[in-house]
């Protein structure tokens, strides 16, 4: 399974259906018609996941409570380039919203 920004794409499709002058063809007129019942039926669609936002305490992540990645002692990766936590996926930029 892949995940796509539902947000992102409800705003390209939008912003497709703007640009589209119907004026009277009803060629464009359908065509941009389309475009909307398609942002709104994927505006039904249930959020399977949101992805949540977390960072690193003590090398944990603040979501799941897994350890940040390591490679070993030799190829440490640090905390501020892991941007995702490699167990629950959480975004690691909440330390400024979640700061606990
Ligand atoms: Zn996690």
């Amino acid at each position: 399974m892949e995940l796509i920004d539902k947000n992102a794409l409800v705003e390209y499709l939008e912003r497709m259906g703007n640009e589209i002058y119907a004026g009277n063809d009803e060629y464009f007129i359908g065509q941009k018609a389309g475009l909307m019942k398609v942002v709104s039926v994927i505006m039904t669609f249930p959020i399977v996941e949101e992805r949540q936002h977390g960072h690193w305490k003590n090398g944990c992540c603040t979501v799941c409570g897994e350890s940040a990645a390591t490679d070993g002692h030799f190829d440490f990766i640090a905390e501020e380039e892991q941007k995702y936590c490699w167990n629950c996926g959480a975004i690691m930029d909440g330390k400024a919203i979640c700061d606990d």
